[in-house]
């Protein structure tokens, strides 16, 4: 049994899906590991930490993925690393599967089998599996260090002899992981806290972080969170209603955090050109939901967009800026699921096709795109 390691070749990406600690694990599962070399460079784990847990370290990643039955990474695959997977391997990472599905059937075409991460159910047993909330927790945190050293104001309200600085207001829109991390995060650094979300649930959870809690809370907002636990799209008319409360709000604010995010669509348009204009100017704003098309009109993926002195931050994978800590995060969620896939005794792979992480998380086998919501 062996897993391969590869180095993740986007250039924002400084993750890793395995770490010296789960390597070590692996091991114990009764795999070989393969890591190609570098590949924990920008997580700070040389190879040499790799190798004094038993790893194998490989020149290059089509000899890392040689013989491979399990490939960890972070992203997809490009057509061109997957050449050189074997068939018949399992590919576990975040793939990143919507809106890819020419992409995904290459990969399927290939003979892998893959799994994507993202799709992990939000269940209790597979809680120590979720890459969504371990990534988006750091990403909200970061999210706020960001916003913190783009400002040029101080962030805790400051009593000194020479007279009293202000707190900075943060407003921080979309109150899910990553939204309440950067709720706890910017009131750690004393700042005045608000926050919004359309599902209800969000209003206790940030209420009991000490932020104050702004949306219009009509029927529809009692009615807005699916069984799963997501937000539903809004219709026009309460996006309308909810925008022009957010506009008054917004003016007064110093650090705006999106968050927002609805499953497998574009992010919702939160913050117009309009609002961005009312901020005073030195104000900031942290677009996390960017790499889905944005919350806020002018952000601009992967750059510091400035507009009448406001800052548009657009940094694209926010959790790889702190990657050593998302990749430790991240290769304990990959092991605790690929622990589930081995039998123990046997010391060999034993997917159970039935199980519900298994099929909730499988996206191609045999050829074929599988998972229900990539059917079409
Ligand atoms: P997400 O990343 O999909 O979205 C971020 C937030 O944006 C959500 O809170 C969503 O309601 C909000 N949002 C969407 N449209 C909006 C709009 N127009 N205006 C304002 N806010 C908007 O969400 P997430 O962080 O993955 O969390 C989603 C849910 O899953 C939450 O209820 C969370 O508590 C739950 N969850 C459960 C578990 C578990 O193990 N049971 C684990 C993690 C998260």
């Amino acid at each position: 049994m062996k897993i391969a390691v590869p180095m993740e070749r986007d250039p924002v990406e400084g993750r890793v899906a395995a770490t010296a600690e789960t390597v070590k694990k692996l091991k114990a599962l009764g795999f070989d590991v393969t890591v190609e070399t570098g590949a924990g460079t920008k997580s700070r784990i040389p190879d040499a930490d790799y190798e004094a847990v038993g790893a194998t370290i490989a020149a290059d990643a089509a000899s890392a993925a040689a013989g491979a039955d399990v490939i960890l990474r972070v992203r997809r695959p490009t057509a061109e690393e997957a050449a050189a997977y074997p068939a018949g391997a399992l590919v576990i990472g975040m793939l990143d599967p919507y809106g890819a599905k020419e992409a995904m059937q290459d990969l399927a075409s290939k003979g892998l089998t893959t799994f994507s991460m993202e799709f992990m159910p939000r269940i209790t047993r597979a809680q120590v599996m979720d890459v969504l909330s371990s990534q988006a927790n750091l990403a909200g945190y970061q999210a706020v260090i960001d916003a913190a050293a783009t400002f040029d104001r101080a962030f805790p309200m400051m009593m000194t002899a020479a007279g009293t600085i202000p707190a900075a207001r943060v407003f921080v829109m979309g109150a899910g992981v990553a939204g309440l991390q950067a709720i706890a995060t910017a009131r750690r650094l004393g700042a005045v806290v608000t926050a919004t979300d359309v599902r209800p649930a969000a209003k206790d959870q940030v209420e009991s972080l000490g932020a104050k809690f702004v949306a219009v809370e009509d029927e529809e907002f009692k009615q807005a969170e699916t069984a799963a636990g997501y937000a539903k799209p809004m219709s026009a008319e309460y996006q309308a209603k909810q925008a022009a409360l957010v506009a008054e709000h917004i003016k007064k604010q110093d650090v705006v955090i999106t968050t927002a995010l609805i499953p497998g669509r574009p992010a919702p348009k939160l913050v117009s050109a309009a609002m961005v204009a009312s901020m005073k100017p030195g104000s900031v704003l942290i677009d996390l939901a960017i790499e889905r098309g944005g919350n806020v009109e002018g952000a601009v993926a992967g750059e510091i967009a400035e507009v009448n002195g406001v800052k548009i931050v657009g940094h694209l994978n926010v959790a790889g800026r702190i990657a050593a800590s998302a990749s430790s995060l991240y290769a304990r969620n990959l092991y605790a699921f690929l622990e589930t896939l081995v039998d123990r005794q046997e010391k060999k792979l034993a997917v159970n096709y039935e199980d519900e992480l298994v099929k909730a998380t499988l996206v191609t086998k045999d050829g074929q795109i599988v998972h229900p919501a990539l059917a079409n």
